[in-house]
């Protein structure tokens, strides 16, 4: 049954998780939308000069979309920039931690399935790197609150094993577990991370007081250490893999700060 072309068009808001040059002139883009999570595009002709959609499918662009239904993928048919974080782009510490964030919402959600606060936190944590805020921070809090929207929320208040309050002592996070264990049931999980209580105190004030709280407290290099680990490892185990964006994070990271050298890398593209 045919169906007229004004019944195939739509508009929604994206931001552009990733891309992938295809054909000729065409591109494949993954982008994560408030209404219908994420989803596979095409811009046909994207690689032309002087096209339509082009310019602004950037990595982590924020756009308005005009789309047309397709037979596998939907097609772009015009696009306008809402914020193309340019600022991203000169500052590769907070780019590496930008491919992270969308390799994390590329990796863990699912086409076609709405989830809109993935969508606004996607978009106010680039914009917070884009504004130049120390990312580390952002991107705990990034890390938090996407494991709570996807349903995998650390539990930090009561053991996750026998269910009693925690007291202010060293305890041990269990990723399998999903949450904090107290030191009589730290054994049943021999992979449990320590995590102090300075560690403990900068989880919650993320989890119950949000970014702004967090950015004030000074962590020491090694409470920052096992809250970062934390996160991550609950991270490989939900996604049941490494990401990596993480290690190009790294290598950036290691860099000598004084270094004017760009490093040859490549981002992730698909
Ligand atoms: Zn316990």
């Amino acid at each position: 049954m045919k169906t007229n072309l004004r019944d195939r068009l739509y508009t929604t808001e994206a931001i552009v998780l990733s891309r992938l040059d295809y054909g000729e002139a065409d591109r494949i883009l993954t982008v994560f939308t408030p209404g219908m999570g994420k989803l596979g595009i095409i811009a046909k002709g994207a690689r032309r000069q002087k096209s339509r959609s082009g310019p602004q499918l950037d990595y982590f662009t924020r756009v308005t979309l005009h789309l047309a239904r397709g037979r596998d993928l939907d097609v772009v048919t015009g696009a306008e920039t809402i914020d193309a974080h340019g600022h991203l782009r000169d500052a590769l510490v907070a780019y590496g931690h930008a491919s992270y964030f969308a390799e994390l919402v590329r990796t863990l959600t699912q086409e076609r399935e709405e989830n809109r606060r993935v969508y606004e936190l996607l978009a106010k944590s680039l914009a917070l790197l884009d504004e130049g805020i120390d990312p580390w921070p952002v991107a705990r809090h990034f890390e938090l609150v996407l494991l709570a929207a996807l349903g995998y929320r650390p539990e930090l208040y009561e053991c996750v094993q026998c269910h009693q309050a925690l007291e202010a002592v060293a305890n041990a996070y269990s990723p399998i577990q999903g949450g904090v264990l107290c030191p009589r049931c730290r054994s049943t999980d021999p992979s449990a991370l320590a995590l102090s209580v300075n560690a403990q105190k900068y989880l919650r004030v993320l989890d119950r007081n949000g970014l702004a709280a967090a950015v004030r407290l000074r962590p020491s290099e090694r409470e920052r250490m096992e809250v970062e680990q934390t996160l991550k490892q609950h991270f490989r185990i939900v996604a049941e893999r490494d990401f990596t964006s993480l290690a190009v994070l790294q290598h950036l990271l290691d860099l000598p700060a004084a270094s004017p050298a760009q490093p040859d890398i490549a981002f992730p593209s698909a």
